[in-house]
């Protein structure tokens, strides 16, 4: 039995696992995709025998105080991308899901497995998982929002408290052309087109250069409405669209997939640092914003009071 189980090891769950193993607690990680990190990730592709990366998540962090700080604690792991207009970002190396892959360093994180229930029974948690069953005294869900309901229940309180958070989809192309193709600009973005975003991934740093490699998102209203679409169809039309804004002929395309980000991005937050029921917290980017900072700040402030509990408990026996 751990002392506490987090689910979900993306920014939020890392960070709260760090800060209470670092206090001596023993934390468990769980987590249903095949790699750390959530939406801070990275996809591998092989084209024609040279591997080629993709940041399909997060894209960099901002040059915030709180960015600077995790930058810190990942030192080795992340470096500055340069927009080309001067301006720089922190990026990880050699891709953003490098960052988390070296902050969980040494936490003990259990992956390709899904939670699929937790019940509070005789003062312990009961997880239930596609793998079996564990228990913990505390329990901490750093999950979507929206994706709590499955594993707590539509009508349990935190799922109720937490239900004015809005989270949108966000479909993402990834494509790759080759190295001779015109190059027009390093990033893009247009609040008012149906590629909102478009960057040059292996213009950071790190990347492989053996292909030009492009991220583009589409816009969230876009996303929302071809979410459950034709996938081939989808790619199609946003790799067309990525051709026109590039100015290249789609016959230079070496390689193009999707991913589908079903809770994507935040569009209302809940304007606190966690949600908390007896020993079970749940937090993550939906509490105070939208970006990689807002994971990790709720996944602090999440351990900062799992240990309050623990020192509480701790005084009240003496
Ligand atoms: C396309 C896109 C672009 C973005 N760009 C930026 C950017 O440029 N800058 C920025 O700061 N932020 C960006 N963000 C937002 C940023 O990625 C998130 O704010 C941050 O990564 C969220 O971290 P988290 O830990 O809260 O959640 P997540 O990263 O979503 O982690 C939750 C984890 O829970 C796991 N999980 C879910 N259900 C279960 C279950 N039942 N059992 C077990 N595990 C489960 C998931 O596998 C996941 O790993 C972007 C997001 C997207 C989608």
């Amino acid at each position: 039995m751990s002392d506490v189980v987090v689910i979900g090891a993306g920014m939020s769950g890392i960070a709260c696992a760090r800060a209470l193993q670092a206090k001596g607690v023993t934390v468990r990680l769980i987590d249903n995709g095949r790699s750390i990190g959530g939406r801070m990730s990275t996809r591998r592709a092989a084209v024609f025998g040279k591997t080629i990366t993709f940041d399909h998540g997060a894209q960099y962090l901002d040059q915030s105080e709180d960015a600077a700080a995790i930058a810190a604690l990942g030192k080795g792991a992340v470096d500055a991308w340069y927009l080309g207009d001067g301006a720089s970002r922190i990026v990880g190396v050699p891709g953003m899901a490098a960052l988390p892959r070296a902050l969980a360093n040494g936490l003990d994180i259990t992956l390709n497995t899904r939670v699929t229930t937790v019940r509070a029974r005789c003062g312990l948690f009961q997880i239930e998982t596609d793998a079996g069953k564990t228990t913990a005294s505390h329990a901490v869900i750093t999950v979507p929002a929206p994706q709590l309901a499955p594993i707590l229940g539509e009508t349990h309180p935190l799922v109720q408290r937490a239900s004015n958070v809005v989270m949108r989809p966000c479909l993402t192309l990834m494509a790759a052309f080759n190295r001779d193709t015109p190059a027009p600009f390093v990033t893009r973005r247009d609040a008012n087109a149906l590629l909102t975003w478009i960057a040059k991934n292996d213009t950071k740093p790190g990347r492989s250069t053996a292909y030009q490699t492009w991220v583009a998102q589409a816009n969230l209203d876009w996303s929302a409405a071809n979410i459950d679409a034709d996938r081939s169809e989808t790619k199609r039309q946003m790799v067309d669209l990525l051709c026109s804004e590039l100015g290249v002929v789609s016959a230079k395309l070496c390689h193009m997939g999707l991913q589908v980000w079903r809770y994507g991005l935040v569009e209302t937050s809940l304007g606190n640092s966690f949600l908390k029921d007896g020993m079970l917290w749940v937090g993550g980017d939906w509490c105070h914003g939208a970006k990689v900072q807002d994971a990790w700040r709720s996944g602090l402030d999440i351990a900062a009071n799992v240990l309050h509990t623990f020192d509480t408990s701790l005084s009240a026996k003496a």
